[in-house]
């Protein structure tokens, strides 16, 4: 098999990459191959009924597939320079936000044209969190909601099928250097190309690991973020989320000086498990359609961890605080906050007794014993401060789900072109750890298409 660009990974960085790919040089012959399956055969097997918890497949119907680990996320997308990823320190501010407009234009014209954008442009919030010590973050936010999202990928994917070579499937086991280009090997089938963009998401970590081991590229990693899922009555954020949808907040605290903030709100969602690479973490999301809301808001509050030498493995220390929590909880672990407060373990009583109906079934248990105090005490605080804008925060029945991690893939050595020291060679999306986000991962995505298009 020949083409001229093999992309690896099916998740919103590579779909993008395919779409304009096609679009810019419809001559042009592109393969895509993906270690889940087709869109349609993704299904997790929790059923909430025979099976309750993550069962640990081999490849995680949430994660792996067509649509990648955004397949049934939230569908947040957010555009802004501010978070979700460094794309602007390698192709400008003004370019990346003008690819993030372009990515939320297909997603538009694709199934998402019902949906709304949420900006914090002019909200008086911005004013009451500086009052209380918070800062809120500038973004414009599309939430096309875990239903319409899967619309859009649907008809990305109809648009698609007939002009790329989809292998689903087929993960790939190695990449290899050619006299003009690359060989891509998949099982037993092999294909080769001129250009390769590798865009593997958090999954593909290990594996893009050994890619640059294999192949000599420089990498570097330094941060975890690390913090619980909090689960509290909606109408408690309902004055914050109605306005914003999501709103980015982040608190210094008192105690150390360390950031704690918001992320990932889900109004009326619910909590989910999250399988990276057989560890057990928790995240949320929500649908758009009012009938599928839940009567809760859950969102994360995250410290990030940087580390300096000799100390290499960031994800490592994230992985062990959250194998932890699968140890002492057969998975994720719920506590309210008044019995961490007051340094009890949750039981099942008292959750059952709770205001907050848990939308996750965790184990009930004490998250001091997971969390290192130094962040469970930001934590803490910023539950308190966030009580301040939003009153019932800091309630008795208030859930904390623990852990959530945010692992962050190491560094991948690129130039402006997100191109590796080997022409031809571009790694993107969270993959690359350039991107923590879909706006920034698919925007990634088109931006390497183009530089293929003009380039071949
Ligand atoms: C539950 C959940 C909710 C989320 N909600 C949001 C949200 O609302 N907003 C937001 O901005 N972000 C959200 N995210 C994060 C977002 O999904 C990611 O930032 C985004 O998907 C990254 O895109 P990507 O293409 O880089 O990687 P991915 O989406 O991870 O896609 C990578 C693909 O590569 C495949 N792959 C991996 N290794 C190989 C291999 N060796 N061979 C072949 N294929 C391989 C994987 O199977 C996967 O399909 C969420 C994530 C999760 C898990």
């Amino acid at each position: 098999m020949k083409y001229d660009v093999v992309i690896i990974g099916a998740g919103p960085g590579g779909i993008f990459s395919a779409y304009e790919l096609t679009k810019e040089r419809p001559e042009l012959k592109v393969a895509v191959f993906e270690s889940g399956t087709s869109l349609e055969k993704r299904k997790c097997p929790i059923d909430g009924d025979k099976i309750k918890s993550c069962i640990k497949c081999k490849s995680c119907a949430i994660m792996n597939g067509f649509g990648g680990a955004g397949a049934f996320s939230d569908g947040k997308y957010n555009i802004t320079n501010d978070f979700g990823g460094t794309l602007y320190k390698y192709i400008g501010r003004k370019q990346a936000i003008d690819l993030m407009n372009y990515v939320d234009e297909i997603n538009i014209t694709h199934g998402g044209e019902c949906t709304k954008m949420y900006s914090t442009a002019g909200t008086s919030l911005k004013k009451v969190c500086m009052q209380n010590k918070l800062t809120l973050l500038e973004a414009s936010v599309r939430h096309l909601g875990t239903d319409v999202n899967y619309v859009v990928l649907e008809n990305i994917y109809n648009e698609l099928k007939d002009k790329v070579d989809f292998f689903f499937q087929s993960p790939v086991q190695k990449v290899e250097k050619t006299e003009d280009g690359y060989k891509v090997y998949s099982g037993d089938q092999t294909a080769e190309c001129i250009n390769c963009i590798v865009s593997v998401g958090r999954s593909g970590s290990k594996w893009m690991e050994t890619v640059c081991k294999n192949l000599d590229i420089p990498t570097k990693s330094n941060r975890v973020d690390i913090g619980v899922r909090v689960e509290i009555p909606a109408v408690i954020f309902s004055h914050i989320t109605d306005e914003l949808y999501e709103s980015k907040v982040v608190y210094r605290t008192a105690k150390f000086e360390d950031n704690v903030r918001t992320f990932c709100m889900n109004p009326y969602g619910m909590v989910v498990n999250e399988n990276t690479n057989g560890i057990i973490t928790v995240n949320g999301h929500s649908f758009d359609d009012e009938s599928k809301r839940t009567e809760n808001t859950n969102f994360a509050l995250l410290v990030a961890k940087h580390f300096s030498e000799p100390f290499k493995d960031s994800n490592g220390y994230g992985e062990s605080i959250a194998r932890l929590s699968n140890m002492l909880g057969g998975g994720v672990i719920v506590q309210r906050f008044g019995d961490l407060e007051r340094g009890r373990r949750s039981t099942q009583k008292r959750i059952d007794e709770g205001t907050v109906r848990p939308t996750l079934a965790a184990t009930p248990g004490d998250l001091s014993l997971v969390l290192p105090k130094r962040i469970l005490d930001g934590i803490i605080e910023m539950i308190h401060a966030l009580d301040r804008i939003a009153p019932g925060t800091a309630n008795d029945d208030t859930l904390l789900y623990g852990v959530e991690v945010k692992f962050y893939n190491m560094e991948v050595d690129l130039d402006e072109n997100l191109e590796t020291k080997h022409k031809g060679l571009y790694v993107i999306g969270d993959g690359s750890g350039v991107t923590h986000s879909l706006s920034h991962a698919s925007a990634s995505g088109v931006y390497v298409a183009r530089k293929i298009a003009e380039s071949l």
